[in-house]
């Protein structure tokens, strides 16, 4: 056998599992379990026409040479990007540890307390910074975060005296262009208008509801905006900065002059550059907003026995409740680089982070010295990182290059130079040495720092920060170390066992697929740098695209969105441009099933759209009928159908052709949520079944990693009428000939990230692809007939087979009093997070095991539900005190000298035998959801604070 077959590692069962799972299923072969579940008229005839294979070690080969195309230079381009050092015990701990990489989002937070704690560090960091009330864990990156502040802003806008029919947003010139970009796509839609200037010439009138400024603005230039702040607020007008977050340690915080949102990027805590990403995009806001507060946020509870818990707080505004009222759509958020950000602060402490600061602006004063003496006007009256320097522009980029290194070339006459916590004075001087060769003048040597804080009373920071505890303990080595592992164990991750999160597809990361990141050659380059330095990354961009195009049957593909949402927007504004195009501007409904993932509705609604709702039959699928009528009496305006294939129900639908052809007839694009991708790669794509565009989402299907949240790639794969139209970036051009502004802040969104599934796709090559399908949906179909006498399965196609996942209905145990959220909790003394509790349907679970879990693995999951199905008819509604309703057990409660509950503490805590074997304590018992919504606590305060409070 070929072990060196990477298939054989990605995929669980060996070959002898799968006799005895097809025998169980009561198919002869897995040929006839795909006839049996895909139908007969979407599925491929032809092979996928992919390169042949990679092994692991010849994977690995070709990405390093790869890599070594890549030129690494010295970029102090700046824009929102700085080359950071990540601290080894934070790369190794946590980047490279799959204990943190492979976790899910915390919705289970009795078994995510430790990524709560991290990720609380990170909003107490952030609010801290910033000088505001409340942050969330994390947006996709500044450009887009910015955007959200624009919306939030003109949501509540009403709340505001005058300010009813406002829809004005005033930007100023110093905005990164990016950030520029994102705002136009996000604004245009939604009817708000932008209007760019410079802050000191505006005006304040009534048609403004609100206005974003940069700080420091986009070439370095500090001002202070107290003023106008203070005249926006005397008029109404909400104001929103986009704030350096390492400049925030010497300038005085935003919130101090009483702004109301402050967002940016943490990428400079020590996140590496990436070719764009990922990173995580930060939101700050006022106590006023917190409703509104785009993303999550996690805040502080108690629980069952009165012990303090973190968890996701204020779950009631995201979009999966919202739908059509949302005013984001943004699910997935960048939660392993707000942890390693966070992690940053906690380990370099407020000393440190002052110290990183003080420096970068001393270098920057010690650069600009040195320029001054060869005769280079430096132009920023006031600056933290970045000098302006007037020069010949085109003439020292030449001599610059040579030597390296990059600058941000303004125009003819200007550079920025952007300092970071890598320079120092060998670095100074090389700077100055493209200087003096540019410009052929006389050699001096830079020796010392200037380091006086040459910064105007009035903008320089005299608030402290990050005097919590957390920040001031852990600054050896050793206590990192062992903090890192301390909040790792109490997290339960894919390398405890499996996480059969259905629409999730939390399959296996490989290490091979993850081992490229941490290579320099792939982590430090500039997103702006010339294309000629990228040419590793540009070959890789370039064959996902052409990988992603094969396995989807489309014609072209943007790696830009930053997750499935960002995709859905991304899709659905490519279709607003066609139909712009074509001169049908009025096209704005947009068809949804009503089983849909609240994402769909909130993208439709940002892109401009109407929703209409169609409905679902009681087998599940999409009500034909009701489509057609639906699709008919809106024909003059139809603009798109969003459909999840196979649909979030699990299910092949058979009607899929005639459904997107119904559109088609009547005007409408077809976009598919490509979340199950998983049941389709090499056996069907959206292209047969007649949609237009889809996105994938790569950290489902694509096997990156779900970090706990983040990051994400959401790709857009579209048919060739919609090839012109895909986004841009204002920086780099990308994307269509014809094509709409920005999605994301970077040209090719999370660059390093698409490493991974660039792995993926040339380790497995056509057959593993498939394979992994087939084994997806064999892996599936074995836990439903393994479960179905236990628990009743929800849907399933024409012939009885389920596709990659299933739903399993609980509905009927409320008799006994038993909620399916009990069930979840219970699962947890098993070893196992829960499945996809409530959705799309309330009260059920979905189940998806992947391709990747073995035959031992799915019937230990299956034996735990089995049992707890058997605990559940042990119980009765009138009695509360029983294994279910107090699960999870914790250690706390197993050791306590008093047991005083009505089964035994084996029962409790090793209800089969398996788990003897591998026990996972979850470190807290239930948490309150409800009394954390009501006492809101997002930062770390000493916890003893709220306890009295309560008291
Ligand atoms: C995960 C998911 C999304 C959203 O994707 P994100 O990457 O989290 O933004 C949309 N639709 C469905 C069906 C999903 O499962």
């Amino acid at each position: 056998m070929n072990t060196n077959l990477f298939q054989l590692r990605h995929i669980g069962p060996r070959d002898h599992e799968k006799d005895i799972m097809l025998k169980a299923i009561g198919v002869d072969s897995i040929d006839q379990l795909i006839y049996e579940t895909i139908p007969d008229d979407i599925r491929l005839q032809n092979e996928l026409d992919l390169p042949e294979a990679l092994s692991e070690y010849e994977y690995l080969q070709h990405i390093n040479e790869l890599g070594a195309k890549n030129k690494i230079f010295k970029s102090y381009i700046g824009l929102g990007y700085h080359e950071a050092i990540t601290p080894s015990v934070i790369q190794r701990n946590i980047l490279e540890n799959p204990g943190w990489y492979t976790a899910y989002t915390p919705y289970q937070a009795e078994i995510a307390q430790g990524r709560l704690e991290a990720l609380l560090n990170y909003q107490t960091m952030v609010c801290d910074l910033t000088g505001m009330e409340l942050a969330n864990a994390s947006l996709l990156d500044e450009g887009t975060a910015a955007a959200e502040a624009m919306a939030l802003l003109f949501d509540v806008r009403e709340r505001a005296k005058k300010k009813a029919g406002a829809n004005k947003f005033f930007v100023s010139e110093e905005i990164l262009p990016q950030t520029l970009s994102v705002l136009k796509t996000r604004a245009i839609p939604i009817g708000i208008e932008l209007v760019i200037g410079n802050h000191e010439k505006f005006d304040f009138s009534d048609d403004f509801y609100g206005a974003i400024l940069q700080y420091p603005g986009k070439n370095g230039s500090v001002v202070d905006y107290s003023t106008f702040v203070a005249k926006a607020n005397e008029n109404n007008i909400k104001v929103a900065v986009a704030a350096d977050i390492l400049s925030l340690a010497v300038l005085k915080a935003p919130g101090e002059f009483g702004v109301d949102v402050v967002v940016g990027t943490t990428q400079r805590f020590g996140i590496p550059l990436g070719y764009g990403g990922p990173h995580a995009g930060y939101f700050a806001t006022k106590e006023a907003y917190k409703r509104s507060i785009p993303g999550r946020i996690i805040g502080v509870t108690k629980d069952k026995d009165g012990e303090p818990a973190l968890r996701m707080a204020l779950q009631t505004r995201e979009q999966h409740i919202k739908r059509e009222r949302a005013t984001s759509n943004i699910c997935t958020a960048q939660v392993l680089l707000a942890v390693m950000a966070g992690m940053y602060a906690v380990y370099h402490g407020k000393e440190g982070i002052q110290f990183i600061a003080n420096r970068v602006h001393s270098a920057s004063q010690t650069l600009a010295a040195a320029l001054n003496r060869l005769g280079f006007k430096q132009k920023n009256t006031a600056y933290f990182d970045t000098i302006l320097v007037e020069v010949e522009a085109e003439k020292l980029r030449a001599t610059a290059e040579a030597n390296q290194v990059n600058f941000n070339y303004v125009d003819k006459n200007h550079v920025a130079i952007s300092l970071n916590e890598t320079v120092g004075l060998k670095e100074i001087n090389a700077i100055v040495d493209c200087f003096e060769q540019a410009f052929n003048i006389q050699d001096i040597t830079i020796t010392e720092f200037i380091s006086e804080n040459i910064l105007p009373e009035n903008i320089k920071r005299n608030t402290s920060f990050l005097d919590h505890e957390v920040f001031n303990t852990y600054h050896s080595e050793t206590d990192m170390m062992r903090y890192i592992k301390k909040l790792e164990r109490k997290d339960l991750a894919l390398n405890h066992s499996m996480i059969s999160l259905g629409s999730c597809t939390m399959k296996l990361n490989a290490a091979s697929e993850m081992l490229p990141l941490s290579n320099p050659q792939w982590g430090n380059i500039h997103p702006f740098v010339p294309l000629n330095q990228a040419e590793g990354y540009q070959i890789v961009l370039k064959n996902l695209e052409q990988q992603l195009n094969v396995v989807t049957g489309f014609a072209g593909t943007s790696l830009q969105p930053n997750s499935g949402a960002q995709g859905e927007f991304a899709g659905l504004m490519v279709i607003r441009a066609y139909h712009e195009a074509n001169g049908d501007t009025h096209r704005n409904i947009c068809l949804i099933p009503s089983s849909a993932h609240g994402t769909n509705p909130a993208s439709a609604v940002m892109a401009g759209m109407k929703v209409v709702v169609t409905k679902t039959d009681e087998k599940g699928n999409i009500d034909v009928e009701d489509l057609r009528a639906k699709a008919e009496l809106h024909k003059d305006n139809l603009a798109a159908l969003m459909v999840t294939y196979p649909s979030t129900h699990g299910v092949f639908e058979k009607a899929i052709k005639e459904i997107t052809s119904i559109v088609h007839d009547n005007g409408g694009q077809v976009y598919m949520d490509g979340a199950n991708m998983n049941a389709q790669v090499g056996l069907t794509n959206p292209a047969t079944i007649g949609a237009d565009v889809c996105h994938l989402n790569l950290h489902k299907t694509f096997a990156i990693p779900h970090g706990g949240g983040g990051p994400g790639v959401g790709p857009i794969c579209v048919a060739p009428q919609l090839v012109p139209f895909l986004p841009t970036n204002p920086v780099i051009t990308t994307g269509g000939g014809n094509p709409i502004t920005a999605i994301s802040a970077a040209p090719w969104g999370s660059a390093l990230a698409c490493l991974i599934s660039y792995g993926y796709i040339t380790m497995l090559g056509s057959k593993g692809l498939t394979d992994s399908t087939k084994i997806a949906i064999l892996n599936a179909n074995y836990m439903k007939e393994r479960l179905q006498q236990h628990f009743q399965t929800l849907y399933t196609g024409e012939m009885g087979r389920a596709a990659h996942e299933m739903i399993l209905d609980c509905r009927e145990f409320k008799q006994k009093g038993i909620e399916v959220v009990d069930i979840a909790k219970r699962l947890m003394d098993y070893g196992f997070h829960a499945p996809t509790v409530s959705f799309p349907v309330a009260g059920t679970i979905m189940v998806e095991p992947t391709e990747s879990e073995s035959l031992v693995e799915l019937d230990r999951f299956c034996d735990a539900l089995i049992s707890i199905r058997k605990e559940i008819d042990a119980t009765s509604k009138e009695d509360e005190n029983n294994v279910l309703k107090n699960a999870p057990h914790t250690l706390a409660m197993l050791t306590n000298d008093d047991w005083s509950f009505p089964y035994s503490r084996q029962e409790a805590a090793y209800p089969l035998e398996y788990i003897m074997d591998n026990k996972f304590w979850p470190s807290v018992r239930r948490v309150d959801d409800a009394y954390g919504d009501r006492n809101l606590i997002c930062s770390c305060n000493p916890i003893e604070d709220y306890m009295e409070a309560e008291a």
